[in-house]
Formats: structure tokens, sequence, C-alpha cells
């Protein structure tokens, strides 16, 4: 079957990146005549390769680090969550209008939508790009409180003018008796800080969430101190797999089948270790 379509990621430097693996997939999975392919773009040929998606008509974008941001003004349209959050992700076409949306926010909220009843309170540990659709997706769970820290306090002033979330220094963090915790900062990734948590373990305890949205390892160092304390732990591999359905049915309409992409995601990231867990 000859694709008759053409999709892909962009971003620089794309390194080792998940979603063709997925999209194809998920064509396949289908029978859709469709093709994902990723393309490092540097920033200064970020207006050249908008002008040859709309020349060319790639059906479908999916836009990462460093180009979230910059490439907003680039396009026809918005959609209010990638207007509120201040970030696409994902560029998709609308009668004939190239768009941009932010398909992070539902990736994020998913597992927690899922849940029977929700905590009050949530606290967001870093203010960064992953951070602001984060708390997009608490307000718009309705929450009655969410808090964020940042180690960098300067840093956190663009998301505290733009969002109704209140400020906890770093250093009092674990003050905040909030129900839901998510870790928005790369502590506990693969590399250097691999085993470290941002949250001390005594303070974890029944009854309170731990969201990692770092996604390897699987099972990370503040997930594990959550676990191991009784606290009810979502990994950042769920926020990877829901916003990926959730471009994918932008694109196609149609769902990918949940439990086989994850599966798909586990055996690329984890190997076969994925199952029990680690990584
Ligand atoms: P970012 O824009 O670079 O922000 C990083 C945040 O982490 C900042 O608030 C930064 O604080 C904080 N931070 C970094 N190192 C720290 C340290 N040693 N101690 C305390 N705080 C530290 O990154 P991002 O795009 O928001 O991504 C954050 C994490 O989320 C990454 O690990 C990324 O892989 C993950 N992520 C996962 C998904 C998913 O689908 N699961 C999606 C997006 C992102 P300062 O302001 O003080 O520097």
């Amino acid at each position: 079957m000859l694709p008759e379509r053409l999709f892909g990621i962009i971003g620089y430097p794309l390194g080792h990146t998940l979603s063709p693996r997925i999209h194809n997939w998920g064509f396949e999975r289908f029978g859709l005549p469709a093709v994902y392919l990723a393309w490092p773009v540097t920033p200064d040929k970020l207006p050249g390769f908008v002008a040859a998606a709309r020349l060319l008509g790639i059906a479908g974008v999916s836009v990462t680090i460093p180009h979230k941001t910059a490439i907003m003004p680039m396009l026809d349209g918005l959609t209010e969550l990638a207007r509120k959050v201040g970030a696409v992700n994902t560029l998709f076409w609308k009668d004939n209008e190239l768009w941009g949306d932010n398909t992070d926010v539902a990736g994020f909220t998913r597992p927690l939508r899922e849940r029977e009843t929700l905590p009050d309170s949530a606290l967001v540990l870093g203010c960064g790009g992953a951070a602001r659709a984060v708390v997009a997706g608490l307000l718009s769970l309705g929450l009655g409180r969410v808090s964020v820290t940042n180690r960098t306090p300067e840093k956190a002033e663009p998301l505290l003018r733009d969002f109704p979330v209140a400020f906890v220094p770093w250093e009092e963090r674990n003050s905040v008796p909030a129900g839901l915790i998510v870790n928005s900062t790369p502590i506990g990734m693969t590399g250097a800080y691999e085993g470290l948590s941002p949250w001390p373990r005594y303070d974890f305890g029944p009854g309170r969430i731990a969201y990692d949205l770092v996604y390897s390892p699987r099972r990370t160092r503040f997930l594990a101190d959550a676990e191991a304390a009784g606290a009810e732990v979502v990994s950042g591999l769920e926020m990877l797999l829901w916003q990926g359905v959730e471009q994918f049915r932008l694109w196609t309409g149609r769902d990918l089948p949940a439990k086989e992409a994850r599966e798909l995601l586990v055996a690329s990231l984890y190997g076969s270790r994925g199952t029990n867990g680690e990584r």
C-alpha cells in the first residue's frame, strides 16, 4: 500500500523519538495509507518548514522542543488550549487552514479522568514548559487548589501571571498538604538525575497520588518511594501514551487501542524488563 498522506515530527535535536513508531503502527493497524517521518529542523529553518508543510500539504505534524512556542505566530489558527498553554505540540488542518493544538494537556489529564475521585488540591514541582500543560490540565479538572513550586522563583513568574495558581518556595514544598503531587522536573530521569527524587520519601502516604512526568526509567525513585509509603502512582508513560492517542485521533478520527499502544511503548522504552516495571 503506497502512502498517500505524510505526517512527521519536528524538533532539534530530535534524538531518539518514539513518535514514528507509534503513529506508523497506528496507520498499519487501521490500514491507512500514510507514513510518519522524523525531521530534525533547526530553529532558523522553522519558517521554511512551515512553508513546505503548506506547499506539500503535510497532513499532520508533531512539534517538540525547541519549536513549541516559536511556531505559534506562523500558523493560521490556534485552539484555545494551545493559546492558554502558550505552546503547540500538534499541527492539523481545519478548513484548509493550518492550526496548532496542544495534546499534552489531554495526555496529562486522561489517567486522572479515569479515576472515580480526585483530590481537591495539587502541587506541581517545576515551572517549565511541561508544567504549563500540567497546570492547564489540573485547572480543567476543576481542582480546588493548585500550587506550584520552582527551584528558581523568577522562572515561575510567567506561569503565575497566566494561571490562577499559588507559589510555594522550593524549600517549603513539602509543607503543602496537596493530595496530588506532580513531578514536572527531570529529577529521577535516566542519566545524571537517575535515583534522585524531588520529594522527601517520608512525606508520602496513603491517600496521596504521585504523578511523575518522567517516563525513563519507568519506576523512578519518586514513584518507588510513593508506592512504598502506600500512595497511588501514575507514570509519565501514561501522559506520553495518551498525548499520542489524542494526536492520532485528531488526524485520523480513530482511537488507537491504548492497551496495544502501551505495550508497544513499553517494549520500545524498556525492552523485556518493561513488564516488571523496571527500566
Ligand atoms: P523544562 O522546560 O526544561 O523545565 C524543567 C523544570 O525542571 C524547571 O522548572 C526547572 O527549574 C526544573 N529543574 C531542572 N533541574 C532541576 C533540579 N536539579 N532541581 C530542581 N528543579 C529542577 O522541561 P519540561 O519540558 O518542562 O520537562 C520537564 C520534565 O517532564 C522532563 O523530564 C521531560 O522529559 C518530562 N516530560 C514528560 C512528558 C510525558 O509525556 N511524560 C511530556 C513533557 C515533558 P528551574 O526553572 O529552576 O531551572
